[in-house]
């Protein structure tokens, strides 16, 4: 095999696959070193499976629901392990995708654990032989791993962690979440839907403390209508065995609150993998969270460079890829390809979806941002009612003089491909007019932007109380 690569990234995630591949379509001697499977934790154990679950929990809601839509479906039930068995089959089936696809770029994939031996070696500790790859670029998309808490009880059996929650054939009967953030909340949602009792423990005041306030109190709404139980500011204190079960010991609002569990889910965080990479060899130092990069992606030692999660900051498979491909771009000379974080969407896959990019409107108020706010509830959609789902709300912040779109967040259904629009609006730095001019195919959800839009305007057409003002 080939030793010497213009460029070697180790980790195929989201990040480091895609940066392989557009090295390689620039025409640079490229491989690709991973330990585990080719798609890392997103393909694998991640966004993938857990929206393959999250589909199945909410065709099992539908069902459900049948009557609503004039349908009959008696005896509807769950099975867990069939649902676990297609999500496998999914899985398997992009993870070969992968494969094709960085066969036929012709990057060159070593299966082994990295380790950097100098500024322009690795080595790579296979089965076989070990092997020593030389480069002049590496790209390091090693990503995270989920951290845990220092409290007693948390090695427990049946404590588990994102990766843990994927191995099990059958929903638990009882669960208490640790964390209300992505995995916590996405978790709790396949889990009630199969029927499990799901208490949620978050250690800040609101469920989703990244998402605004209204937003999350939205999504709280929902899933206390399905009989979830959150309790936040909850401060954790431990998990005893009790009883062949699990008690997880809490202290909400100044008193103690003990929750029976069959499962604890750890979902409060992930955190970079950089141990046993050795890049102090390369003379590269890691920070607090991570590897510190500039806007094109490169460390402190110019020809290394790193992507996604391995940097500590948003831990989100999109933004992985695309710090991939502006660190391949750079890598193959064309340095006008930076990462610019201020569009960056994100999206929760609950039922209802959330999503949102750009500012919060209490970021703006404080950063004395004069704005001007549109909402519109998808209840007042054709298309929402014609679905039967009509929860939630899209919310636009724009700048109050110019019209320019400062930020989006949606509640509701396909909020996740709804905010896609709203990226490109906000890189293109378009306005609320821009937005209210352009035609919206009805009857559709994306409508609710279109319709948010004119609210902000004070034209609005489908809700009551408009006044009278052109979109700037
Ligand atoms: P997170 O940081 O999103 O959420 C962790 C939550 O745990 C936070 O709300 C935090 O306040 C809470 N927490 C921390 N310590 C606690 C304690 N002692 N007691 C109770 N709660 C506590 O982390 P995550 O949910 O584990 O997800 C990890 C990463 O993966 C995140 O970056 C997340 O964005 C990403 N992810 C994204 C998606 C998605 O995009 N849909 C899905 C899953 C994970």
């Amino acid at each position: 095999m080939q030793q010497r690569f213009d460029v070697i990234v180790v980790g195929a995630g989201p990040g480091g696959y895609v940066a392989a591949i557009r090295s390689a379509q620039r025409g640079l001697q490229t491989a690709l070193v991973e330990r585990e499977d080719l798609g890392g934790v997103c393909l694998n154990r991640g966004c993938i499976p857990s929206k393959a679950m999250l589909r199945s929990a909410e065709v099992l809601g539908l069902l459900h629901n049948a009557a609503a839509f004039g349908l009959q479906a008696s005896d509807v039930s769950g099975d867990y392990a069939a649902a676990v068995r297609r999500r496998d089959t999914i899985v398997a089936q992009l993870a070969r995708g992968v494969a094709n696809l960085l066969q036929s770029n012709r990057v060159s994939v070593v299966k082994g654990d990295a380790r950097v031996a100098d500024a322009h070696h690795l080595d790579v500790a296979a089965s076989g032989e070990p092997l020593r790859l030389e480069f002049q670029h590496l790209v390091v998309a090693t990503g995270s791993h989920s951290t845990s808490l220092p409290i007693a009880g948390a090695s427990l059996p049946g404590v588990l962690d994102s990766d843990g929650a994927l191995r099990l054939q059958e929903a638990p009967r009882r669960a208490v979440v640790i964390g209300g953030g992505a995995v916590g909340v996405e978790w709790a949602d396949v889990w009630a839907a199969f029927g499990t009792q799901v208490t949620i423990l978050e250690a800040l005041p609101q469920l989703v403390p990244t998402e605004e306030p209204e937003i999350a109190r939205e999504l709280a709404r929902a899933f206390s209508q399905k009989g979830i139980t959150v309790r936040t500011a909850a401060r954790v204190r431990e998990i005893r065995s009790k009883d062949a079960a699990l008690e997880v010991t809490a202290e909400v609002g100044g008193e103690a609150s003990d929750d029976a569990a069959d499962i604890v889910l750890m979902a409060v965080g992930r955190r970079a993998n950089v141990a046993g990479l050795n890049l102090e060899a390369a003379g590269l130092s890691v920070g607090e969270r991570g590897i510190d990069v500039d806007e094109h992606m490169r460390t402190d030692v110019s020809h290394i460079f790193a992507v996604g999660d391995v940097l500590g900051g948003s831990q989100l498979a999109h933004v992985a890829s695309h710090q991939g491909i502006v660190a391949a771009e750079t890598i193959a000379g064309h340095g006008g390809h930076t990462f610019d974080p201020r569009v960056t969407p994100a999206a929760i896959f609950t039922q209802p979806e959330i999503a949102s990019v750009g500012l919060h409107e209490a970021e703006a108020r404080k950063g004395g941002i004069p704005v001007r706010i549109g909402r519109f509830p998808f209840a007042a959609l054709g298309r929402a009612q014609a679905s039967g789902d009509s929860t939630g709300f899209a919310k636009l912040i724009a700048h109050e003089r110019s019209g320019e779109i400062l930020g989006a967040h949606i509640v509701g259904p396909t909020a996740s491909e709804l905010i896609n629009e709203m990226a490109l609006a906000m890189r293109l730095r378009a306005t609320l007019a821009d937005v209210a001019s352009t035609m919206h195919v009805h009857p559709t959800f994306s409508e609710a932007l279109l319709e948010a839009a004119w609210v902000a305007a004070g034209t609005p057409i489908h809700i009551a109380g408009g006044s009278r003002r052109t979109p700037s």
